[in-house]
């Protein structure tokens, strides 16, 4: 593709995204409208979730398109959404139905995919501490499953050897396979797999779900430590460039037939896209190796992870799973030829933007000079932001008492939360027009890893979650996704059937 083409098509597709982020905002301050009009929000329930049924659509078909556009024709493409991004059972069912399986990591994501109707040949299971009952499942449900590390390793040889054979026949042994070597050292990975298994057996046996093995490809660290997964002492997968331990990875695919996957996932938000395609440049050539060895394509699936990061500063949705399908295209080619199924695991990206939370104003104050807006939203909603304010800026944008976009002269001052601690804060020294009682704030972008990550703080509720769409006269409708928590919920989950326990029980 010539560079000027290359311009075109980039500057057409930053055309189209801009259409989109306007839309987007069209659709948010209807939907904010309307709640309040039909009582959503108001004076009895300060606090509610909105997420956008049509912007979720719209980048699941992104997601989609993207991929299809830079694979070879009939290439096997599974899109796994992070369910820890927004564990809320109607939005992996409305994620279903537009054709997007599940990532869990958790007994509870498990619980929430299958409740969601998500067949198993769309889930993934990943965590760093699955147990074995947690294994067992997994692999008794046919649920595609990434082990961590050595141990893991060989607690699933020890399943996989003692499950029922998978109806299908199995598929044939290369004679060529090296022996066995029972006591296969894991060099400084810091474990053995032998002892659990016998290791013919473990050689000759098929999975009754695909296996595959985490790796850390140790490329580096993003802007935030804590969302960083491929540093060189990240607690996630097999550390690749450790001492000897390639070699153990090698070999211990040689020594499984069974073994079929690579995962990788190397961060979230903060994470560079260069340093995403690198580590996923090290895993395809691991592949490439594990494959030549073999004399077979064993490896027939690699799991890229997810991580896109989210543009927290405006309404434009970048970079796009075009541009990075397009990138990693680029980047590693043979990805994307047809020998390789691919499974990825977006989280944020395909979330963050179609979430908003709205809250009343309650009152409007000052101090030291200071306008100080006090809301219903603050750290039981947006923990990273209340915590990590430098790394999780959100943006606010301010509407009045009908809920419509406030108009006046902007005016720096805090949006304030409702929690009982001075750093409560969704936006310090923040620019708006001046803000009084009974006006509304919402917290933009915060359909993954917000409201849906309620932090328990003062016995804060859980506010209700409600999709909305337009409907066909040209208004707002709203679906319930969750219900608003109760207090009596909230007495019941802190021991409120207990209440003796301490006092008669001991
Ligand atoms: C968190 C996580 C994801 C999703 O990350 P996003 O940044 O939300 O896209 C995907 N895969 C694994 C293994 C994860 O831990």
């Amino acid at each position: 593709m010539s560079d000027s083409n290359h311009d075109g098509a980039g500057e057409t597709a930053h055309r189209h995204e801009g259409t989109i982020a306007h839309d987007a905002v069209t659709r948010r301050d209807a939907a904010v409208r309307a709640a309040v009009a039909q009582g959503l929000v108001g004076p009895e329930a300060p606090l509610v979730a909105l997420l956008d049924v049509t912007g979720i659509r719209a980048s699941a078909a992104a997601l989609r398109a993207a991929f299809d556009q830079v694979s070879a024709d009939g290439s096997r493409v599974l899109h796994a959404f992070a369910v820890k991004a927004t564990p809320l059972v109607p939005v992996l069912r409305l994620l279903h139905d537009a054709g997007i399986g599940a990532e869990v990591a958790s007994p509870g994501e498990l619980a929430l995919a299958r409740a969601a109707g998500i067949p198993s040949s769309n889930i993934v299971l990943d965590s760093p501490a699955k147990t074995t009952a947690e294994l067992r499942e997994a692999l008794t449900l046919g649920i595609a499953l990434n082990a961590d590390n050595p141990q893991e390793l060989a607690r699933i040889d020890a399943l996989v050897a003692a499950l029922p054979a998978p109806s299908h026949p199995a598929a044939a042994r290369p004679t060529d396979l090296p022996a066995t070597d029972t006591t296969l050292t894991a060099g400084t990975t810091g474990a053995t797999t032998g002892g659990t298994a016998d290791a013919a057996a473990i050689a000759a046996t098929r999975a009754p779900a695909p296996v595959g093995l985490r790796v850390n490809p140790q490329v580096g660290s993003g802007a935030i430590e804590a969302l960083s997964t491929a540093t060189t002492t990240s607690k996630f997968g097999v550390p690749l460039r450790d001492a000897g331990a390639r070699e153990w990875v090698v070999r211990a695919f040689l020594d499984r037939p069974w073994l079929t996957r690579l995962h990788i996932h190397s961060g979230s938000q903060g994470v560079a896209l260069d340093l995403i395609a690198e580590g996923l440049a090290a895993t395809y050539d691991l592949a490439e190796e594990i494959n030549a060895k073999a004399g077979r394509q064993q490896i027939d699936t690699i799991d890229i992870g997810g991580g896109l990061p989210v543009n927290f500063g405006s309404d434009e949705q970048i970079p796009t799973y075009a541009a990075y399908a397009r990138l990693l295209a680029e980047r590693v080619p043979g990805l994307f030829d047809g020998r390789y199924g691919l499974v990825t695991e977006f989280g944020r990206s395909l979330l963050a933007k179609h979430g908003t939370v709205l809250a009343r104003v309650e009152y409007a104050k000052s101090a030291g000079g200071r306008p100080i807006a006090v809301t219903h939203a603050g750290v039981q909603v947006a923990a990273r932001t209340v915590y990590a304010p430098e790394s999780w800026p959100l943006r606010i944008a301010a509407y009045d008492t009908e809920g419509r976009p406030k108009a006046g002269e902007a005016v720096a001052q805090d949006i304030a939360g409702p929690a009982c601690f001075a750093g409560d804060l969704l936006a310090r020294d923040r620019e708006l027009p001046l803000l009084a009682a009974g006006d509304h704030v919402a917290a933009l972008d915060t359909g993954a890893y917000y409201f849906a990550h309620h932090y328990a703080y003062n016995s804060l509720a859980r506010p209700a979650v409600y999709g909305f769409a337009a409907d066909d006269a040209g208004g707002v409708r709203f679906a319930v996704v969750r219900p608003a928590q109760t207090v009596d919920e909230i007495v019941a989950e802190s021991g409120g059937a207990h209440t003796t326990s301490l006092t008669k029980g001991l």
